[in-house]
């Protein structure tokens, strides 16, 4: 057996996120195959074998790499559409639209979003896709293929819908699947594709869209089928308050009451946005282990209010952040979300203790790894752990004045990343990706987009 390489980085700031907040001022890590296998004040050690690889990282902070914990690549297409709508009037005038997507659009889509994210930090992703309209070619294996050509490490939250129009849902109903479809899909989409070892780069989740879009039965069915199979479940869950009165009024409770009747409160769960969620809520999160997705630009994008972080950590609930779909969050970047997910708690009753600076770096790590049920292989710099890593330039204008670099980071201007680790290979060098050629993807996406427009015009 070949003897495993080794990359030594030398001489940057590293905030580790570990339990104990540890940071190191001036440190090194040392990366052994697709494993952290050291890391420190000072120098790396001496005599050390197999190096084929030392980066002087002077002026740059290491952070673990960004874990995105809610997403939909493909509105990478549809961006800057009905910018000025709630969540419920937003769905209405995209839906139509979205019902078009076919296997080259979603390809392409997630090829953008994955290339913006990845450029950004980001290293592990999931994408929460619940739009299959028929005869739209193999959606799932489009999203697996995107992910990993360009070695971002991936979670695909296989959705569904079985509730349109016809049942007074939203969604038209050609672009929803029936209950036992949409189940059988899915559970096709786990055995194809979900890898369950340590380092795995593809996992898929059970991921049913929203209580409005979703029937009970497919909710019930769908808990019962992640854990026969062994898989995570992903939903929507308290976004907005049209969406708390549509629960009162069709089910006669609130979301929270309504996800544990159909078996989706759990430490198997995790659930976006959470916004609206009263003290009861947050303790039934709390005492199921029940993951959030936060996610303060979408939230904000549409008017749908402010989630409770400092109350959902307080109360020890998995959190972590979420980029959202594009559509509602055109930036579709996270390493702004740090910043933003500080500001925006901080507009909330906890005022400036909400969230900080260390918080809000650990809400884009650790706690997504958490969230996503990784926390023992991702989300902190620790020996043993997998190499996903970020190195952030810190000796630019933007930067190199600011007293402190996690402050820097989090509160500064989006900061430039030298170099991005997934499973121990680079994947971005100076803030462009070496997986994939941005302006090739450019091209597509646009291309892509309006072909898109022009179908969905036809209509
Ligand atoms: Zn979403």
């Amino acid at each position: 057996m070949a003897a495993v390489q080794r990359t030594v980085i030398e001489n940057c700031a590293i905030a580790t996120v570990d339990a104990k907040d540890t940071e190191y001022a001036r440190g090194h890590l040392v990366l052994a195959g697709n494993r952290i296998e050291s890391l420190g004040a000072g120098p790396a050690p001496e005599g050390l074998r197999e190096v084929v690889r030392r980066i002087d990282a002077s002026g740059h902070l290491a952070t673990p790499g960004l874990v995105n914990t809610h997403h939909h690549f493909y509105q990478w297409l549809t961006r800057g559409l009905a910018t000025d709508r709630n969540l419920f009037d937003w769905l209405i005038a995209l839906y139509p639209t979205w019902a078009h997507i076919d296997e080259p659009m979603v390809h392409a889509a997630a090829q953008g979003s994955l290339a913006m994210m990845a450029r950004g930090g980001v290293t592990t992703a999931v994408d929460h896709h619940y739009v299959f309209p028929r005869g739209a070619g193999d959606l799932s294996g489009a999203l697996v293929r995107a992910a990993r050509d360009m070695g971002v490490r991936f979670t695909l939250a296989r959705g569904s819908m079985d509730h349109g129009e016809k049942d007074g849902g939203l969604p038209p109903d050609f672009a929803v699947e029936s209950l036992e479809d949409a189940l059988a899909a899915t559970e096709e989409t786990v055995r194809q594709h979900h890898d369950a070892s340590f380092d795995a780069m593809t996992r898929v989740a059970v991921a049913p869209c929203s209580p409005f879009s979703v029937s009970t039965e497919l909710m019930r069915e769908g808990a019962e089928l992640a854990r026969r199979l062994g898989v995570r479940l992903h939903t929507h869950g308290s976004e907005t308050e049209e969406e708390e009165k549509f629960c009162h009024e069709r089910f006669g409770m609130g979301p929270t009451d309504y996800f544990a009747s159909t078996g989706w409160l759990g430490e198997d769960v995790w659930m976006a946005h959470c916004v609206h969620m009263n003290d009861s809520d947050i303790a039934a999160f709390a005492r199921t282990g029940t993951g959030v997705a936060h996610c303060p630009s979408s939230n904000a994008r549409l008017a749908a209010g402010l989630a409770r972080v400092p109350d959902l950590l307080a109360a020890g609930v998995p959190v972590g952040l979420g980029v959202d779909g594009t559509a509602s969050n055109e930036s579709g970047e996270l390493h702004t979300e740090l910043r933003n997910a500080l500001l925006v708690n901080r507009l909330g009753v906890h005022r400036e203790a909400a969230l900080d600076t260390r918080g809000a770096l650990r809400l884009g790590t650790y706690g997504g790894a958490r969230v996503l049920g990784r926390a023992d292989e991702i989300g902190s710099l620790e020996p043993g752990k997998l190499a996903d890593l970020v190195l952030w330039r810190m000796d630019t204008l933007a930067h190199s004045s600011i007293a402190d670099p996690v402050a820097a980071l989090v509160l500064g201007a989006a900061a430039p990343v030298t170099a991005s680790f997934v499973n121990g290979r680079q994947i971005v060098e100076n803030g462009r990706l070496l997986t994939a050629d941005e302006d090739a993807i450019a091209r597509t996406t646009r291309a892509e987009a309006r072909r898109l427009a022009r179908i969905a015009a036809r209509d």
